[in-house]
């Protein structure tokens, strides 16, 4: 039969690599938590027209990278490609803003692009993300940007750098477009395809521009972080002077621009180098137009996502990885018919009773049998014997101290029980 291989871009998470994933996970949570941070689960597809609003019509993520399709019944879903726009939109739909004045989730899945994959970078990916709705107090700002330092160190990652800016609002961003025009123009030819077409649409993204950042007509343009409007400039100043306080250091990144009109304000990356390329690690920032975009009243958000894989590359980079052994406390060994049906009993009990256990399902020898033991790196093996059975016995062997004891079958649990508990 013909054999099946997963598709371009996807992973096989397996069992010892699930343990390192589990324990991000379960420190996300904890840490997020801390924070005051809820989880919120959203559906992995989405109608099409929620990505092409939430994340940006005119945005690579729309314009090449979705998994759209159209489902039995003709509508034109996407498997999501971030998690933002998928959290605003509950937002919005389960009117969460009607509960109290600010939301702050986070969530943990899947997100799926198709993209050349490449280390770090797969088609079906999974992020992390925190999102904060309903309040612009630079307070948050500052709390969602310590969090994600917070996040990032207790994950084991430690030479970063925070890169940091404010992209404004549309009102200082309109005046600071036409300025940009009028710099860019006597160079329009010269920029890449991309930029060429985003020539005043998206005219901010071309700061960003891998191909054209180093155009010296480009790096010489006017930031938008020198036009801020007063609002904004007092709103930088804040997160900054609030970040001081807490002992975050940053740089300001005048490069840094989310091309949108929804984002605005504080904007944000963690980058990092040690997988090689300096690269982002966490990005996120203010969208305080994306709420009534997707349909909602006009209020702030903010957030910040990341991706596991990337972070995983990263750990293992910087010496963190941590392997956990595949263990378990007692391997049930049993010899001769009358045992072994002994065992399926024993096994259950033990289980039962909170203790790990398993048995040898491929071999059947004794010496086999206490092999797995060793490499299950069991605490007790139990031994069962066609004399032990005859007798309701059991044999306990300590495999460290090389004790071994004989017990009658009933006193078993809690023998053991005393003696795990101790150990651990
Ligand atoms: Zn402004
Ligand atoms: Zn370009």
């Amino acid at each position: 039969m013909a054999q099946f291989a997963k598709p371009r871009g996807t992973a096989d998470i397996l069992p010892d690599q699930v343990l390192e994933w589990r324990a991000i996970e379960d420190e996300a949570r904890r840490l997020f938590a801390t924070y005051h941070y809820r989880e919120i689960r959203t559906p992995i597809f989405e109608h099409t027209e929620v990505f092409q609003r939430g994340v940006g019509d005119t945005t690579d993520i729309v314009q090449k990278e979705m998994y759209t399709f159209m489902d039995r019944g003709d509508r034109s879903l996407t498997l999501r490609p971030e998690g933002t726009a998928g959290v605003v939109r509950a937002y919005v739909e389960e009117k969460q803003y009607g509960n109290t004045n600010t939301q702050k989730y986070f969530y943990f899945g899947p997100m799926f692009r198709y993209e050349k994959p490449q280390a770090g970078r797969f088609r079906q990916f999974y992020q992390y993300g925190v999102e904060v709705m309903g309040s612009n107090d630079p307070r948050v700002d500052a709390e969602v940007i310590g969090l994600a330092d917070h996040f990032l160190r207790q994950m084991g990652i430690e030479s970063f750098e925070l890169h940091l800016n404010s992209v404004g609002c549309p009102i200082c961003r309109a005046s600071h477009k036409q300025q940009l025009i009028k710099h860019l123009e006597p160079v329009r030819d010269q920029l890449c395809k991309d930029c060429q077409s985003r020539f005043g649409k998206n005219t901010l993204r071309i700061l960003d521009c891998k191909i054209d950042h180093n155009h010296p007509v480009v790096a010489s343009a006017p930031a938008i972080t020198d036009a801020l409007c007063a609002d904004c400039a007092h709103q930088f100043n804040e997160v900054k002077a609030y970040l001081d306080l807490m002992g975050i250091s940053y740089q300001i990144d005048k490069t840094m621009v989310r091309g949108l009109d929804y984002y605005t304000q504080t904007a944000f990356e963690f980058v990092e180098g040690s997988i090689g390329a300096v690269s982002t690690i966490l990005g996120g920032g203010r969208y305080n137009g994306l709420i009534e975009m997707l349909g909602g009243p006009d209020l702030p958000g903010i957030g910040f996502a990341g991706g596991v894989e990337r972070l995983l590359l990263a750990r293992s980079a910087q010496g963190v990885t941590k392997q956990e052994p595949d263990q378990i406390d007692v391997l049930v060994v049993a010899m001769g018919d009358q045992a072994i049906k002994t065992s399926v009993q024993i096994l259950h009990e033990l289980r039962k009773s909170g203790i790990s256990a398993d048995a040898d399902y491929s071999a059947h020898s004794l010496k086999a049998q206490f092999k797995l033991a060793d490499r299950l790196h069991a605490r007790y093996v139990v031994l069962l014997g066609e004399d032990e059975v005859s007798a309701h016995q059991v044999s306990v062997r300590n495999l460290d101290t090389r004790e071994q004891e004989l017990m009658e079958q009933a006193n078993l649990v809690d023998y053991l029980h005393v003696r795990l508990t101790n150990l651990s």
